[in-house]
């Protein structure tokens, strides 16, 4: 049987966080494993900053239906990487096939991430989904695979699985493969509901209304000729390029002309989105220079000279 000793130097090597759990070399299920790919999941489990890795114990030593280990590595609540073993979890149950990966024993052929987070009530955060991007591209690099290789477990699941929820997984596999092109590439998501980073007044509202949104839920209101802007604030790790992408869930009944604001190292620059279409997707607003430091750097504007509801929603930046 194969083991991946390699996997806590080659994340390190990557700049992810890395803490070993105990005799993670040792600690795996008996039969095969031969990974050729990565799996996304979530636990279920309602982590915090307090509580970081709410699912460590039961990822290292299972439960009464299901003998650990659960995954190779647990993905805290701030994006450090536990890694629990180097060979064969319970992680993936049967493969139906996605993408290039086969039907079969998923848990010979898969590289599990358990990304603690509830997933119902609660999505992965920003660190917890850039180290998740840099961890596997890392690993798809060394197992000489293309981002194609990592799948989430609602993909290759023949049992239903939903996870890992709030995440299109073309764009993160889109973004493990930026990332195993440029080597560094920094990115980050503001939702409305990333704790700490996005700022709004009482007069937004909260919705759920469309599919289309990131994570579960956005805020709304009307146009109005003053400012009460809803700040997304990033900490941008660099003065440097970075494209800005924006993420609405789009209606008929939302604003044509959305003021997107963007804090440049040269003053505020504004962009208009039509948010009655393009809606459920990351789309692109432009590339800029940005400073370095945490503050406050893309705003969504009320001042619309259209009508229709003004939409909220998630914010990327990218370092290009
Ligand atoms: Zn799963």
């Amino acid at each position: 049987m194969a083991t991946i000793p390699w996997l806590a130097d080659v994340l390190r090597a990557a700049g992810v966080q890395v803490v070993v759990e105990g005799d993670w070399l040792n600690r795996m299920r008996p039969g095969s494993f031969d990974p050729i790919g990565v799996l996304w999941h979530h636990t279920a489990a309602t982590s915090s900053a307090t509580n970081p890795h709410p699912a460590l114990n039961i990822c290292i030593n299972g439960r009464s239906d299901l003998p650990g280990p659960l995954c190779q590595a647990l993905v805290d609540y701030h994006g450090v990487f536990h890694v629990i073993s180097a060979g064969r979890c319970n992680h993936a149950g049967t493969s139906g096939g996605s993408g290039p990966i086969p039907a079969g024993d998923g848990n010979t052929m898969l590289i599990g991430w358990e990304i603690d987070y509830n997933g119902v009530s609660q999505e992965m955060t920003a660190a917890q989904y850039n180290a998740s991007i840099a961890a596997t591209a890392a690993v798809l690099t060394r197992l000489g695979k293309d981002a194609s290789y990592a799948r989430g477990h609602r993909e290759t699941s023949t049992t239903g699985k939903i996870d890992p929820s709030f995440i299109d997984l073309n764009v993160m596999r889109a973004d493990v493969a930026a990332k195993m092109a440029g080597g560094t590439a920094w990115s980050s998501i503001v939702d409305n509901a990333t704790a700490g980073r996005f700022t709004a007044s009482a007069n937004w509202g909260v919705s759920s209304y469309s599919g289309q949104r990131y994570g579960g839920d956005y805020r709304y209101a009307d146009p109005v000729a003053a400012s009460d802007a809803a700040w997304y604030k990033f900490n941008v790790p660099a003065t440097a390029n970075y494209r800005v992408d924006a993420w609405w869930p789009a209606n008929s009944g939302y604003n044509a002309s959305t003021p997107y604001i963007v804090a440049t190292t040269t003053g505020n620059k504004t962009v208009y989105a039509d948010q009655r279409a393009n809606g459920g997707q990351w789309r692109i607003l432009g590339t800029f220079t940005l400073p370095a430091g945490d503050a406050n750097r893309v705003a969504v504007s009320r001042w619309s000279s259209a009508s229709g509801l003004i939409i909220a929603d998630a914010v990327r930046l990218t370092r290009v």
